[in-house]
């Protein structure tokens, strides 16, 4: 009989060969660049003026990986023939972890249609379009000055990608580029770099094979058959996965076991002194702070520096050295909704999500029931306590909440109307709704305001077509009559007076 421990590793036969099913369908689902020569002219040496001739397209490499002048000019042509402003080229042969990594991390029947997903691919060899690449700051030159780059890290990749695919949304794609050679070494080293990138805001993702493990050594005495079985199909899993798309590099399926779990026992081992390390921020190429004589070729944003956060830090001495009257206005007496004079404390609270001091008291209005901050904060004050929430330091942590899933966007944008020319969305914050809101009107104008630096952002990535910076009432009248829809979510309650912001509404309506 078989005891309780010896059906992990039956369940992790099933979990494999139900899984690998999903991956293989994945892999199958990626476009294959057939390798024509035939294609548009473009990346040609031997003309005078390189600008003249300059391709639209700008190929970012990992350290090591090479492909021929006749293989860059099919993936030009496909990037071109398919509108692809950013395409991942993945490798016809890889190791057997890139192979499982790549099919975990994309979903190809969704990646492009999905304006919210993440960047993803192979991390080995990246197109991108030259204005694209330019909108994002990942490098200092402008679109026409800007050439290749090679000799990138397979991290530094991700967050690449990350970043392109957020500046391009709808126009991100990957294909196998047969030719093209994957990085060396291949032997697992770079790989917990790369999920340690990749997955930074997704740790659980990291522990499942390891999990998986766990289970097949737990059963292996008490159903060493079962456990022989899940042994066999875990090393064989590349193979089935990449099917007849993707290939594991000719002879290093034999020592992929080994290999496929080199990033988590570099973990391990690296584990009590770098613990702290490994759960900090995550670190995505050389820290310039501490790598001063490693300049990079490209920026990878989302980190700020220790040297930056020392200028917060007194930055934020100093405006609390001058005490926090001025941040609030005087009390008022009477419901700035209806006028009534019979207010009761509601609640007195406190900055709970960043813990800046502070009081804050809320009172109700005995006649219409609205619950109002009183007193309310002064403009310095919602520059204080708003500041790193949003942007800084809140930064990254918001991207992550607000691009966690397209659905709420897309339930507040599916309303029965005619379709609207121009939407304003008043308090748009990085631009998200906007950015989603297209999938359901694509022939809509979306514009936005706020008054944080996330709006301007938003219309680099071109989430938003035209972005206000500053407050509503303040702005409305150069906005008279423009729009057939403001949506405010979020917001009102947010803002210090109301009624002047459905007066400046009403005013910006066409
Ligand atoms: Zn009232």
């Amino acid at each position: 009989m078989v005891r309780r421990r010896g059906w992990l590793p039956v369940a992790a036969c099933v979990g494999i060969g139900l899984n690998s099913i999903r991956l293989r369908g994945r892999v199958g689902a990626i476009d294959v660049i057939e390798s024509v020569d035939h294609g548009p002219p473009g990346g040609a040496p031997g003309s005078d003026d390189p600008h003249a001739q300059r391709p639209p397209y700008v190929l970012l490499l990992a350290s090591g990986v090479r492909l021929g002048p006749e293989h860059r000019r099919a993936a030009d042509a496909y990037a071109r023939r398919h509108g692809c402003e950013v395409l991942d080229l993945v490798p016809a042969e890889m190791s057997a972890h890139r192979i499982l990594d790549l099919a975990r991390m994309v979903d190809p029947s969704t990646y492009r249609s999905a304006r919210l997903a993440r960047g993803r691919g192979a991390f080995q060899a990246v197109l991108v379009d030259a204005e694209v690449l330019a909108r994002t700051g990942l490098t200092t030159a402008d679109s026409t000055d800007l050439t290749d780059l090679t000799d990138l890290t397979e991290a530094e990749l991700v967050a690449v990608l990350e970043t392109c695919k957020r500046h391009a949304a709808a126009s991100t794609d990957l294909a196998v580029l047969p030719g093209l050679v994957g990085a060396e070494p291949d032997d697992g080293r770079t790989r917990l770099s790369v999920h340690r990138a990749a997955y930074a805001w997704e740790p659980a993702r990291r522990v499942l094979p390891a999990l998986r493990d766990a289970a097949i050594l737990l059963g292996a005495t008490s159903n060493p058959l079962a456990a022989l079985a899940a042994v066999t199909m875990s090393w064989l899993q590349p193979v089935a996965v990449g099917g007849s798309r993707l290939w594991v590099t000719p002879g290093t399926l034999r020592r992929s076991m080994l290999t496929r779990r080199r990033g988590a026992l570099l973990q391990l081992v690296g584990m009590p002194s770098r613990t702290r390390d490994l759960l900090g921020a995550p670190t995505i190429g050389p820290d310039p702070a501490t790598c001063p004589r490693a300049p990079r070729p490209i920026r990878t944003a989302g980190r700020l520096t220790p040297t930056e956060i020392a200028e917060k830090r007194s930055q934020y001495r100093r405006e609390l050295a001058g005490g926090l009257d001025r941040f609030l206005e005087s009390p008022r007496t009477t419901c700035p909704w209806c006028g009534g004079n019979d207010l009761s404390v509601r609640m007195n609270g406190r900055d709970v999500s960043q813990g800046k001091p502070g009081r804050f008291r809320y009172d109700r209005c005995g006649d219409c029931g609205h619950v109002f901050q009183n007193p309310r904060l002064s403009f310095e004050g919602l520059d204080f306590y708003y500041r790193d929430f949003y942007d800084g330091l809140g930064a990254a942590m918001i991207e992550e909440v607000f691009g966690f899933s397209p659905g709420p966007y897309l339930h507040r944008a599916s309303l029965s109307i005619p379709t609207p020319r121009r939407w304003l969305d008043v308090g748009g914050g990085h631009g998200h709704f906007c950015n989603v809101a297209r999938t359901v009107w694509p022939t809509t104008s979306f514009d936005a305001l706020d008054i944080g630096a996330g709006i301007e952002e938003a219309e680099r990535r071109r989430w938003v077509d035209r972005a206000y910076r500053g407050l509503f009432p303040d702005i409305a009248a150069d906005l008279a009559d423009q729009y057939d829809v403001i949506s405010m979510f979020h917001y009102l309650e947010h803002t210090r007076d109301p009624l002047a912001e459905l007066d400046a509404a009403a005013l910006a309506l066409a």
